[in-house]
C-alpha cells in the first residue's frame, strides 16, 4: 500500500551527456535582465551594477527534455524564446560566498526560457506578478546536461528559428557571472542538488515563435538543443 492517496507524478528529469542515469529536477530558478549592461549608458543602474539581481521561478515539471517538442501554450498570442545557459546544481548551499559558489556546479546545459510575452506585459502594466507568463507547461526546454567543474566556457550563445539567426551573443556579456548568480540566489533560497538555474538571455534577448517553427540553439562548449513548437 502506498502512503499516498494516488501515485505521485514521475519526477521531472534531464539526461546527462554520455550517461544512462538522469538528473532529477527539484526546482527551476530563472535570472531576470542578466545581459546588456554594455549596451546601456552611464547612469543606468544595470550598467553601473547597482541594480539588485532579480529572480523568478518555473515549476520543475515545465522542463522539456531533448527529443520532445514543446506545445504552443494556451492563453497567449505572443510566445517568445529566450536562449539561456542553464546551471545544473549538484551540491547544497545557502549564503554561499562567490569564491565557493562554483563548488555547487554539477554541469551546464542549453535552455530556452519560453515566455508568454503578452501576459507578461499585461501583468507588468498593472503591477501584478507574472507567474503565468513564465511558469506554464512546457515552458523550459533543455538540452542534455554536460558535466563540468567550475566556470563555463565563455563561448557563443545563439538561437535560430527556421534557419535564421535570431539571438547571437557571448557568455562573457553576462552582467553577473555564474558564481555571482549562484551566490545571489543562495541568499534567497537554499540550493540543493537537482536545482536548475536559467541564467538569463543575451540581447537581442527574445523574439516570437509560431506553431510549427523549428528552433535550433546552443552554447559553444556546452551543447545544442533542437525542437519544433507543436
Ligand atoms: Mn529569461
Amino acid at each position: 500500500m502506498s502512503q499516498y492517496v494516488f501515485e505521485p507524478a514521475a519526477r521531472p528529469a534531464v539526461p546527462i551527456e554520455g550517461e544512462a542515469a538522469l538528473f532529477p529536477v527539484r526546482r527551476i530558478i530563472c535570472v531576470g535582465a542578466n545581459y546588456g549592461a554594455q549596451a546601456r549608458g552611464p547612469g543606468d543602474p544595470i550598467a553601473e551594477g547597482t541594480e539588485p539581481a532579480f529572480f523568478f521561478a518555473k515549476p520543475a515539471d515545465a522542463v522539456v527534455p531533448p527529443g520532445r517538442d514543446p506545445h504552443y501554450p494556451s492563453a497567449t498570442e505572443l510566445l517568445h524564446h529566450e536562449v539561456e545557459l542553464v546551471i545544473a546544481i549538484g551540491a547544497s548551499g545557502a549564503d554561499v560566498p562567490v569564491e565557493k559558489a562554483l563548488d555547487l556546479v554539477f554541469g551546464y546545459a542549453v535552455g530556452v526560457d519560453m515566455t508568454r510575452r503578452d501576459l507578461q506585459r499585461a501583468a507588468v502594466a498593472i503591477k501584478r506578478p507574472w507567474d503565468a507568463a513564465k511558469g506554464f507547461d512546457d515552458a523550459a526546454p533543455i538540452s542534455a546536461i554536460r558535466r563540468w567543474s567550475g566556470a563555463p566556457p565563455l563561448g557563443r550563445i545563439w538561437l535560430d528559428v527556421g534557419g535564421e539567426t535570431r539571438q547571437d551573443g557571448t557568455l562573457d556579456h553576462m552582467n553577473r557571472n555564474v558564481a555571482e548568480v549562484i551566490c545571489e540566489i543562495s541568499k534567497l533560497w537554499r540550493l540543493e542538488p537537482g536545482d536548475l538555474i536559467y541564467s538569463g538571455s543575451s540581447p537581442p534577448s527574445s523574439g516570437p515563435l509560431e506553431r510549427g517553427e523549428r528552433v535550433v540553439c546552443g552554447v559553444e562548449g556546452v551543447g545544442k538543443l533542437e525542437f519544433t513548437v507543436r
